[in-house]
């Protein structure tokens, strides 16, 4: 199928966009397009005008700024991907984009684009809740920060007011020696997770969990953290004595997603699985870098 007419708009700045978003009616932002112009296709979405985002140079950039690693909304996965700055703040992140769809969608597709389309089964948010991500968002008005905690207002929909652009995101890199893992399940290498797990972990001179992060993908429309399983485990050993802990932890979350698929107990106990085997290569990388 071929989209719907539209009026098609390039600005060349901010400040040109903003204006374009606070005038214009039923309106799209184009980033990649990776997940726009299919929906455009298929008559999911169609918009009256379409606002690409390209030209917009401001967007784009990976930066250490006030100890946090800053990527542009514009910018794309494949350079986050691999991006030495990433690597070397959140190693979490390259690990993730391993599993992000193919390259050539990477080489397109932004990390803004993903955090807005927010796909419950996406990397992206994932690896974002886990490393206490912000979002920037400007309006003519000015700018406001959101939490990853706070950005899901619903399945599929940002909180993001209909004039704001996205503009940025900002990661806390873990600054002393700590391990990571992102693990997950998909039908094919490429494919969007059934569930994915990324986790954080520091020890302390005793191999106790000093800190622990885990945030999972394909189990509720925002990135599930699972905070009361971090401040359970801080103090514990760091090993596979906690997995008893682990498991009865995730038996108990209430609702968990399915579609016609995948039922809610498979993805439970791919929860499970793989929350298990993260948590093992997390402590394992942990002990190395002390
Ligand atoms: C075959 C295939 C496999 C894929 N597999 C995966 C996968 O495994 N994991 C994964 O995470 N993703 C996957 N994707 C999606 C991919 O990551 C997309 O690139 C991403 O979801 C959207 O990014 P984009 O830059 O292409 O955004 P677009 O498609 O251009 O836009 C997506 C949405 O975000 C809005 N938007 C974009 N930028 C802004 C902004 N700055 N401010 C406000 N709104 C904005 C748009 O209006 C639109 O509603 C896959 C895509 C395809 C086609």
């Amino acid at each position: 199928m071929k989209p719907a007419r539209f009026q098609y708009h390039r600005p060349t700045n901010l400040s040109e966009a903003l204006e374009m978003v606070a005038t214009l009616e039923n309106y799209k932002i184009l980033a990649g397009g990776q997940s726009l112009m299919p929906m455009m296709n298929f008559r999911f979405a169609m918009p009256d005008h379409l606002i690409d985002l390209n030209q917009v140079g401001e967007l784009v950039g990976i930066h250490e700024e006030n100890d946090r690693l800053v990527v542009g909304a514009m910018t794309r996965q494949h350079h986050i991907h691999r991006s030495e700055l990433v690597a070397k703040l959140c190693p979490l992140v390259p690990e993730a984009y391993d599993q992000v769809s193919h390259r050539q969608i990477r080489n397109r597709g932004t990390l803004g684009g993903s955090l807005c389309h927010l796909d419950p089964a996406s990397e992206q948010p994932c690896f974002t809740s886990a490393l206490d991500g912000n979002i920037e968002v400007q309006s003519r008005a000015g700018s406001r920060t959101i939490s990853i905690h706070d950005w899901t207002q619903m399945y599929m929909t940002p909180a993001l007011g209909s004039d704001e652009i996205m503009t940025r995101v900002s990661l806390q890199p873990w600054l002393g020696p700590h391990g990571w893992c992102f693990l997950e399940y998909a039908r094919r290498h490429g494919d969007y997770a059934i569930v994915g797990v990324a986790v954080m972990v520091a020890l302390d001179a005793g191999q106790k969990i000093e800190r622990l992060s885990i945030s999972l993908c394909g189990v509720a429309p925002a990135p599930l953290r699972l905070s009361g399983l971090e401040s359970a485990l801080v103090g514990q050993a760091g090993d596979k004595r906690v997995l008893p802990a682990v498991h009865e932890h995730i038996e108990a979350i209430e609702e968990i997603m399915h579609d016609a698929y995948n039922s809610s107990i498979y993805r439970r106990h791919l929860t499970q699985t793989l929350t298990a085997r993260a948590l093992g290569i997390a402590f394992e990388r942990a002990l190395k870098a002390h």
